[in-house]
């Protein structure tokens, strides 16, 4: 499958000079299936550009959305194949209380937007995840339900030998470092163990956490430990804090990897996210 990153920022968009290179755009990936079915990974403002680049759409989209934090679903007014009535379109989400187009409608409705839900062209369908795994073109999908702020999903995908696992908003060392947890009570594992791709939270650096601590995010540390714990191929660190610059993000990367090598990590494993990015797997 092909992955390409359209926005690796958190919390809020961050443009300007200084995170031109990372990118200030929020959450969304696409991941592009090896029998051409698109998936689409949270719907921060990056989902805008992607939309404008899926022209004519290819085909049914698949928006899988980890929660329902503003900054994953604030690009969704600007995603054009929502306006055009000829593209199929099916918005998935955690399992929540009501159902999921009446929350994302809170946002998709009057005063905040001038169009709601019901009006968007492409009627697109919402639905819960339909339980653990489920078949979306040839993909395998497993959902499950991560440490973060709300119900939040993490999500491995599955086409044939290769799989790529997202979790871009998760705080797995929230009650202690992972060190000493044992594998089963470690949040998130099953679906990264041994993916050849993992897409994981690092909001913070080691000194910010500790401010931050129940907020839902990562530190470095916590990022490193569990993209060891996890095996994975590759590793890519995520969600970056909007304070975050491009030379704070090329440092923390530097730090990323010297820490890594000191493991016994593989060279080129790990990296810091950028928007733009493309990668097969
Ligand atoms: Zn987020
Ligand atoms: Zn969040």
């Amino acid at each position: 499958m092909r992955v390409r990153l359209w926005g690796t920022r958190g919390s809020v968009p961050a443009p300007g000079a200084g995170t031109a290179r990372y990118g200030g755009n929020t959450s969304c990936v696409q991941v592009t299936l090896s029998d051409g079915t698109t998936i689409v990974l949270d719907a921060g403002t990056g989902i805008r550009a992607l939309g404008l680049a899926l022209d004519p759409p290819p085909g049914p989209i698949h928006i899988l959305l980890t929660h329902l934090h503003l900054d994953h679903i604030q690009g969704l007014l600007f995603f054009t194949p929502l306006f055009n009535p000829g593209c199929e379109v099916t918005v998935w989400g955690p399992p929540t209380a009501g159902s999921l187009e009446r929350l994302i409608g809170r946002y998709l409705s009057a005063p905040l937007s001038p169009v709601e839900v019901r009006e968007l062209p492409s009627g697109p369908a919402f639905l819960a995840c339909p339980g653990p795994e489920w078949q979306i073109g040839q993909a395998q999908v497993h959902a499950r339900l991560v440490l973060h702020r709300g119900p939040t999903l993490g999500y491995r995908i599955v086409d044939g030998e290769s799989s790529l696992c997202y979790l871009p908003d998760h705080e797995p060392a929230l009650a202690e470092s992972l060190d000493h947890v044992e594998d089963e009570w470690i949040s998130g594992l099953g679906v990264a163990r041994d993916a050849s791709l993992l897409i994981h939270d690092c909001q913070y650096t080691d000194q910010e956490y500790a401010m931050h601590r129940g907020w839902g995010h990562s530190r470095l540390s916590d990022a490193l430990d569990f993209a060891t714990r996890s095996g994975a191929k590759r590793t890519l660190f995520f969600h970056h804090d909007p304070l975050h610059t491009d030379a704070l993000l090329d440092e923390l990367g530097e730090q990323a990897a010297d820490r890594w090598r000191e493991r016994g990590g593989g060279e080129g494993a790990i990296a810091m996210a950028m928007e733009g990015g493309e990668l097969q797997i």
